[in-house]
């Protein structure tokens, strides 16, 4: 098992209760079809230490973008340790990953925590295989693959 910590921050210019984020945020992470189900164990701790803590923020499009993430969409540092979700697909959901709002978030948080651990995006493999996790669902869709948020499909 390799223990990453983490912690949560909802933007100032975010109108989100920052308790329930990190409490959905911790869910998403505990999940077992998740990347705990690769060797994984997240642990949420309160403020930046220790050193190695991923910062999760709920982020405005707009504050996205200006990480250099696409605009309309969340992303985090290829083993880095910054993952800005963005607070309106939080919200709303993305049609195109053909997932409901719930299973998104689960989608975006294992997605983008992917990237921290160093995964980069992959593609369908095959027609009505599960979208890997990994694949940009937001982004180019989830083409002749199935819906699927887990990580170990
Ligand atoms: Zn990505």
């Amino acid at each position: 098992m390799k223990t990453i910590y983490y912690t949560t921050i909802v933007d100032k210019d975010v109108k989100y209760n920052a308790k329930q984020f990190g409490e959905e945020v911790d869910m998403y992470l505990a999940d077992p079809d998740g990347w705990e189900s690769k060797g994984y164990n997240f642990v949420r701790v309160q403020s930046h230490t220790p050193m190695k803590t991923v910062k999760i923020h709920l982020s405005t499009p707009s504050a996205t973008h200006k990480m250099g993430c696409h605009m309309g969409l969340s992303c985090a540092e290829l083993g880095g340790y910054v993952i800005r979700i963005n607070a309106m697909r939080w919200v709303h959901g993305a049609e195109r990953t053909h997932l409901s709002l719930e299973d998104y978030r689960q989608y975006v948080v294992s997605h983008e925590m992917g990237h921290i651990l160093g995964y980069d995006h992959v593609y369908c493999p095959a027609p009505n295989q599960p979208a890997p996790i990994m694949m940009q669902q937001t982004r180019i869709g989830i083409g002749k693959c199935k819906p699927n948020n887990k990580v170990n499909i």
